[in-house]
Formats: structure tokens, C-alpha cells, sequence
């Protein structure tokens, strides 16, 4: 990913881009109140000829961390970037049926994926801080916004709740890029909530850290959904167990074959071809 992109993705092109064209409300709608976030009917998607989804029909519900889990190819990280049009910046690339945001379907010709990808914010499998130091990191996308009021208070914030602050808190002009790896991805995850977002998208957060940085996004990921929705693309399925309310299961040809309460799932799934993923016979 580019530069621009990874900026895009923390609110970096924000300043070209007049709030009022987004297409997205801020006020409450009718889904809202029924606590659904993202819905998608019938979304197809292809690259190419290759089709990497089949008629996902999903209600992720809001404030709760909602888990993606299935063998490797089977379209997990296709959907997540379907959610705040990622896949919009990769040509072969094309996406039919429908993706409601906040009963918004965000394919419409008037939605602004820049707008759509400020309330929807996500996190990568690789750390990717900018090369700045951790309170710029967490400032920049504010300072696009021209959210320059109170900047000192919004980065403390940031950086508390992505559990951070007391480890960087006297080191803010250090550079984001001397952290262990585990402090990068919470100073990402900062960098994502300093922006107020609605959504936060995570591709693998946690596979390319030890267990303790693990364990600590994690306890993490389950704080944020108080505030948040958390969907979450994850290979590993005792984390899903652990941390997700939802979880969704793909298999093989981009087909979501079940998606239910988390305890449900794991414990009693409708599906034999579910169940058959879990207990490891096969993926
Ligand atoms: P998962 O996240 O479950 O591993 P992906 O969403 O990455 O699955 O991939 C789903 C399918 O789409 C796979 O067959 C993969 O090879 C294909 N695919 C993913 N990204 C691209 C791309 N940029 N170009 C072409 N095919 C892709």
C-alpha cells in the first residue's frame, strides 16, 4: 500500500473533501436503533473472472467486535475491504449487490469513500506508524480534519484508550517507528480512534506479534467495542472464540456458511461443514 493510501486511511485526504458530500448523515437512523451497523445483501465479488464472494447476506451488529474466520482464500479480506471500499483501489476489482452503512449502501454514486473511510477506520496485519514522531502519528489525521483544537487532550485520549499512554507518555517526540512492534500496532490502533470513527476494520491485527503483544490487542479490541464496532479478520480461531460477540464463517468459493452468536458457533454450529472447520477436519 502506498503512502497516500495508508494517509487516506487516517483521514489524510479529508481536507479535499467537503463534509457535506459524503453522503453519509451523522444523525441517528432507523438501523442505528436497531443496532446494525453494516448489512450487505447478495454482495457478490470478483476479481477478474475469479469470483472471491457469493451472495453475503450479513447484519454486523454495532458495538460489538464481530469476528471473520475460514480457510485462507475464502474471502474474509475481500469482505472487510468491501465495507470501507478498499477494494475500489484495485482495477480487477468489481463489487455487485448491495452494502448498507448505517442504511446507507455505500456503492451509491454520491457516497465519498474518503468521507465513508473517516467513520470507518482500519487496522493492518503489519504495524505501519508514519515515520513522525507517536504524537504526530496520533494528530495527523486530526490535523487534516482540521480538528486543531484541543490537540494535546485528543491524542492523550487516543492513546489512552488504545491502551498506550502510560508506556509513551513521556516519549511522545520519539519516533513511532522505535516501539516494539506490539506498541506500533496500539499506536495504529490510536492513530485510527484519534479521528472518532464509527467502524474499525481489523485484517489480522495480531499475526505478526508475540503472545504478549497478542494478548494485549486483544484485551484491547474487547475495550474498544464498547465505543466501537469492531470487525475483525482473524486466521485464528481460539482468538475469535476469545475476544468476538459474532462470528462468521466462510469456507472455500467466498460462501459465508454461517454467522451467529460466537458460544453458538463454536459450541453447537448448524452447519456440519462448520463444525467440521472448527474441530479441524479440514482448512
Ligand atoms: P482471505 O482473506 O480469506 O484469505 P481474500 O479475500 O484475501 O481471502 O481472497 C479471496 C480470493 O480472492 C482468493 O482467491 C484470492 O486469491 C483472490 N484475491 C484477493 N485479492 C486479490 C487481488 N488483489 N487480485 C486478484 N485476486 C485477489
Amino acid at each position: 500500500m502506498d503512502s497516500d493510501t495508508e494517509a487516506e486511511q487516517n483521514g489524510g485526504s479529508l481536507l479535499e473533501t467537503d463534509p457535506g458530500q459524503g453522503g453519509l448523515a451523522d444523525n441517528t437512523t432507523a438501523e442505528e436503533a436497531t443496532g446494525v451497523a453494516i448489512e450487505s445483501q447478495d454482495l457478490d465479488v470478483y476479481y477478474g473472472d475469479t469470483q472471491a464472494l457469493q451472495n453475503v447476506d450479513i447484519q454486523i451488529p454495532e458495538n460489538r467486535v464481530t469476528a471473520m474466520i475460514g480457510p485462507s482464500g475464502c474471502g474474509k479480506s475481500t469482505f472487510l475491504r468491501c465495507i470501507n471500499r478498499m477494494n475500489d483501489l484495485i482495477d480487477v476489482c468489481r463489487v455487485e449487490g448491495d452494502l448498507f452503512f448505517e442504511g446507507k449502501n455505500v456503492y451509491d454514486p454520491d457516497v465519498d469513500p474518503v468521507a465513508l473511510r473517516r467513520r470507518i477506520g482500519m487496522v493492518f496485519q503489519h504495524p505501519n506508524p508514519f515515520p513522525k514522531s507517536i504524537y504526530d502519528n496520533v494528530a495527523y489525521g486530526l490535523k487534516i480534519q482540521g480538528k486543531t483544537e484541543n490537540m494535546d487532550e485528543r491524542v492523550e485520549r487516543a492513546l489512552k484508550q488504545a491502551a498506550l499512554w502510560d508506556e509513551v507518555k513521556d516519549r511522545l517526540d520519539e519516533s513511532g517507528l522505535d516501539l516494539s512492534g506490539g506498541q506500533q500496532q496500539r499506536l495504529c490502533i490510536a492513530r485510527a480512534i484519534a479521528v472518532d470513527p464509527d467502524v474499525i476494520l481489523m485484517d489480522e491485527p495480531a499475526s505478526a506479534l508475540d503472545p504478549v503483544a497478542t494478548s494485549q490487542i486483544e484485551d484491547l479490541i474487547e475495550e474498544l467495542a464498547e465505543e466501537y464496532t469492531v470487525v475483525i479478520v482473524t486466521h485464528n480461531m481460539q482468538q475469535a472464540a476469545r475476544i468476538s460477540d459474532k462470528t462468521a464463517v466462510f469456507l472455500t468459493g467466498g460462501e459465508l456458511v454461517e454467522f451467529d452468536d460466537t458460544d453458538k458457533i463454536f459450541e453447537n454450529p448448524e452447519s456440519q461443514r462448520v463444525e467440521d472447520y472448527i474441530t479441524g477436519k479440514f482448512g
